[in-house]
């Protein structure tokens, strides 16, 4: 047996309050075990860990207080494992790496340094995920670190659909459209490319709509327009995101609202979008309340248009469309948010056959439709362990 047959790849993904993480077989790709620190911060907060076969493994509540405690105890469980899964490599979601790294790398001290450097460009992300690779990096001395950028799909966008006109001064400092998700993206093209024939000549929107929501437009195999930009506040209106504002709201919140950056940042990135119209970003919940509660009928509602203008946007962009694909916890589970998204848009050949839609089939379009309506599951942490492992084989 070679060395990477008994060994394990590691997929971190950090979120904002939540840590995903996943163990794959180095050779297979296999899913070993999957586990997540959800609740980060708060006192409900909740560490569990399923196997391939959905036993338990951990299920514990927990209050941890920031993502470097969550990391801590993610570690900390792996290390009283180790014997059982030595770790190969560990792979990263990387948000961003400016406009020079994209592709997928080995963590060097060099890149860190880099990523450093960068951290004006997703201050929001950024910090946290370099810590969490340096605890890992510290803990695990023998595995390969390697970071996967979530805007690696987006990097043949061309410049018609990528620059600000903005002055040189600025966008000449990395402020471009970098667009993310593009892990996810990723999957679902990988995916897609096992089941439909000639995937390349379709004309594609993938829909990721989670908490963080975004679409991208795919032709000849290429993401050519996507939704999101600089930064995941962009686009779709999101959970607790604004997605696409004037610029002149900003200018009207720094004046009129007195607000300092930090205000502004953490009003845009957890105050605004679902929660800041119903309440709470919880999707699922908004659906149960919107018949007593008119403001979650008026958050949901809202996320439904931007959802459709959006794809109309999208559609132009790339000149028409074959194939529309939901995913993320909205796009994979509910029915009623696909059925509300995809309402009254036969004008551009998207109708839904609604038993296929409220049975969750794969295929939910209606027969006779231009417009083929797909619902895949994504799995951003299985292509960080791809990634990961074309390292572990050159090593
Ligand atoms: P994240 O961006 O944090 O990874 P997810 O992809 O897990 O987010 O999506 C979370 C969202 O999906 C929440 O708003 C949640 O309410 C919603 N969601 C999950 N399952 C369902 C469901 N069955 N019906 C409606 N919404 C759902």
């Amino acid at each position: 047996m070679n060395q990477s047959a008994k060994n394990f790849i590691l997929s971190v993904n950090c979120g904002s309050s939540s840590l995903k993480f996943s163990l794959y077989r180095t050779n297979s790709l296999k899913m070993e075990l999957e586990g997540t620190i959800k609740n980060i911060g708060n006192t409900n907060g909740a560490f569990s860990i399923h196997d391939n076969r959905h036993s338990v493994l951990e299920h514990k509540p927990v209050y941890l207080t920031n993502l470097g405690d969550a990391v801590t105890e993610v570690i900390k469980w792996f290390e009283s494992n180790q014997s059982k899964y030595p770790l190969s490599a560990i792979g990263h979601r990387v948000i961003q790496g400016g406009p020079k790294h994209r592709l997928p790398e080995v963590i060097t001290n060099e890149l860190l340094e880099i990523l450093l450097q960068q951290v004006y460009l997703a201050p929001n992300h950024l910090p946290a995920e370099i810590n969490t690779i340096i605890t890992f990096k510290t803990a695990f001395k023998k595995a390969i670190q390697v970071a996967c950028f979530d805007t690696l799909f987006h990097n043949n966008m061309p410049a018609y659909a990528k620059d600000y006109p903005l002055p040189a001064k600025y966008t000449n400092k990395g402020l471009t459209k970098y667009g993310f998700h593009g892990l996810s993206y990723e999957y679902i093209m990988k995916k897609l490319a096992r089941k439909v024939p000639h995937l390349k000549r379709q004309k594609i929107i993938i829909a990721h709509l989670g908490n963080g929501a975004s679409m991208v437009a795919v032709k000849n195999g290429i993401g050519v327009e996507t939704t999101m930009g600089i930064s995941p506040l962009g686009g779709l209106v999101m959970g607790t995101r604004p997605g696409d504002l004037d610029p002149g709201a900003i200018l009207f919140l720094l004046k009129e609202g007195n607000l300092l950056y930090e205000e502004l940042d953490r009003l845009l990135s957890n105050e605004s979008g679902l929660k800041a119209i119903g309440g709470t970003n919880d999707v699922q919940r908004l659906l149960t309340d919107e018949h007593q509660n008119p403001e979650a009928k008026a958050a949901l509602a809202l996320f439904c248009y931007s959802a459709k203008k959006f794809i109309g946007a999208l559609a132009s962009a790339i000149g028409g469309l074959d194939m529309l694909v939901f995913t993320g916890g909205i796009g994979e589970n509910s029915a009623t948010m696909r059925e509300r998204i995809c309402m009254n848009m036969e004008f551009l050949g998207i109708k839904l056959h609604k038993q296929s839609n409220y049975n969750n089939d794969e295929i939910i379009s209606s027969t006779s439709a231009k417009v083929q309506i797909r619902v895949l599951p994504t799995d951003e942490e299985w292509i960080i362990a791809h990634h990961s492992k074309k390292f572990i084989d050159n090593y």
